[in-house]
């Protein structure tokens, strides 16, 4: 469990994941993996009137989060990077630590006001949670569920290129989790509203959280049942059936989609 305010021993250096919005501070060069500053706690300005907690660790090293507020003079070959660019730039282990630092402060940037009454809120002293003064309403950090989904039939894979993801980029059908659904009834209605067909034979494989901005992507494989490929024009730009040995140009390993791609693969013996 994450507690909040919780700073690390003094003169013990530590992973500093220092976050401005969904920006945070990396001492390398774009060219190289990304790395936190990995300092003393004594070393950083101010850290004591600033929202610090421990993250997790990082080949044996504690991480901790810093909220930062864009006032902090910081070493000049010290960059902002997006969160994004971690993503690219980093291991699993050490992105999901950095996805869960801009997460968790994007939580606290968007729950200062309480949605029953409006006054202000305050940090729980005990747990990731904010809490109005006035009426008492707890808030915890948002999380949006998603399904995420591999359609097979025989040797072959669905895959499309939805509005706004990059060019040439061939992926599984997403879609968010309603109010009220279970993500089974979500993927039966993502993919009918999707692709227009039927899928059967679900079988669940992994998840992912996904901080853009806080998703958390439940994957399946499906095997396609009935209906015509028909893409809904508003939310897939280009897809359809691919051959399981010619795909095209897919998302990288380490993601979720890439799993659902592989898993039908290597079930087709490729
Ligand atoms: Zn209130």
């Amino acid at each position: 469990m994450i507690r909040p305010d919780v700073m690390p021993p003094p003169q013990t250096p530590v992973y500093w994941l220092l976050v401005l919005n969904n920006q945070l501070i990396d001492c390398a060069s774009l060219d190289k993996g990304f790395a936190p500053p990995l300092i003393a706690v004594e070393e950083l300005m101010d850290a004591e009137q600033r929202y610090t907690a421990q993250m997790g660790e990082y080949r044996g090293v504690p991480v901790f989060l810093m909220i930062c507020d864009g006032t902090e003079s910081l070493p000049s070959d010290w960059q902002w990077v997006a969160l994004r660019q971690c993503l690219l730039r980093s291991d699993e282990s050490l992105f999901t630590l950095a996805a869960r630092a801009c997460q968790i402060t994007g939580f606290l940037r968007t729950h200062k006001y309480c949605g029953v009454c409006g006054n202000e809120t305050s940090q729980d002293r005990e747990e990731l949670a904010v809490v109005c003064g006035h009426c008492g309403l707890q808030s915890y950090p948002r999380i949006s569920p998603c399904i995420i989904v591999g359609i097979y039939r025989d040797d072959e894979i669905l895959l499309a290129r939805g509005v706004g993801h990059p060019e040439g980029m061939y992926s599984v059908l997403a879609g968010f989790v309603e109010s009220g659904e279970s993500f089974e009834q979500t993927l039966h209605r993502e993919v009918m509203e999707e692709a227009g067909i039927e899928v059967e034979a679900l079988e669940y494989i992994g998840s992912q959280p996904w901080p853009f901005p806080h998703s958390l992507m439940a994957g399946f494989i499906a095997r396609y049942k009935a209906g015509t490929l028909r893409l809904e024009p508003t939310e897939l730009v280009d897809g359809g059936w691919y051959k399981l040995d010619a795909l095209p140009h897919t998302p990288p390993k380490g993601s979720i989609a890439a799993r659902l791609i592989s898993e039908v693969k290597r079930r087709a013996g490729l």
